[in-house]
């Protein structure tokens, strides 16, 4: 299974990452997390894309896309993928086309989580993350099991320095002109398939399952 999740920041595509790797048994790619793990450890990868993501700007194509080649060069990629934040442009999306060509592999589908932006802010705002893991947790929709830890791994959760209410509004605005157009252009070639992004975190779970069910028959 080889599955592209788009959606805008907040919509919950890191939450369901999460559930549809371990159901499906392929590994979650976040560039997001790769980023952060970047930043934590100083990396000048990490210098690099911190300086973009702070201001809620899109790390550069160049960079990011290097990123991705190298991840799915990994061996464990070989059955199979969920793309979580990648790709964030078309420019970025031709070049995934480009390497896919180049191993001979397609994509399944992309899965589109629509969430209008109403409800958006307080998602974001109230997102709480470890940055071990990348599990996503919510102080009010969906708390982990002790205050502060993550369920998965134990590690102290953070409130990541880009979910600050302006910053928020601010890739909000670049996903609309930046990332939007992917929905087209994977409409184009008959590869999106629509989640209600708005249901409880399981209830998207369950549209997605079923999505991916019909796609695997
Ligand atoms: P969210 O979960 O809010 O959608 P991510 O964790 O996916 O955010 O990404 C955090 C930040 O990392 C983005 O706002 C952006 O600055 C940067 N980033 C992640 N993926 C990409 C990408 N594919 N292209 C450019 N920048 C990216
Ligand atoms: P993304 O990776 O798309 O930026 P996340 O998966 O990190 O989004 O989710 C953003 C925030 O919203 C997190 O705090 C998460 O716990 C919460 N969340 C995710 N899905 C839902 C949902 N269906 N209903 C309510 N809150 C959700
Ligand atoms: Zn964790």
């Amino acid at each position: 299974m080889r599955i592209i999740l788009l959606g805008p920041p907040g919509a919950g595509k890191g939450t369901q990452a999460k559930s549809i790797s371990n159901k499906f048994s392929i590994p979650h790619i976040s560039t997001g997390d790769i980023f952060r793990k970047n930043i934590s450890e100083k990396t000048p990868l990490g210098i690099e894309a911190k300086k973009h993501i702070d201001k809620g700007h899109l790390v550069p194509d160049a960079l990011t896309i290097d990123i991705i080649v190298d991840r799915l060069d990994n061996e464990d990629c070989i059955n199979g993928f969920l793309l979580d934040g990648y790709p964030r442009t078309v420019n970025q999306a031709e070049a995934l086309e480009t390497i896919l060509e180049e191993k001979g592999i397609v994509l399944d589908t992309s899965l589109l989580i629509k969430v209008p932006r109403e409800f958006i802010l307080s998602r974001m705002t109230g997102r709480r993350v470890c940055l071990n893991c990348g599990a996503s947790y919510h102080i009010t929709f969906n708390p982990p099991e002790t205050d502060g830890k993550c369920n998965l791994c134990g590690s102290s959760l953070v409130q990541r320095a880009d979910d600050s209410e302006e910053t928020v509004s601010e890739r909000l605005d670049i996903y609309d002109a930046q990332t939007q157009p992917l929905i087209k252009y994977y409409g184009d070639k008959n590869l999106l398939s629509v989640v209600d992004g708005t249901q409880a975190i399981n209830g998207v779970f369950e549209s997605i399952c079923s999505i991916l069910g019909e796609i695997k028959k």
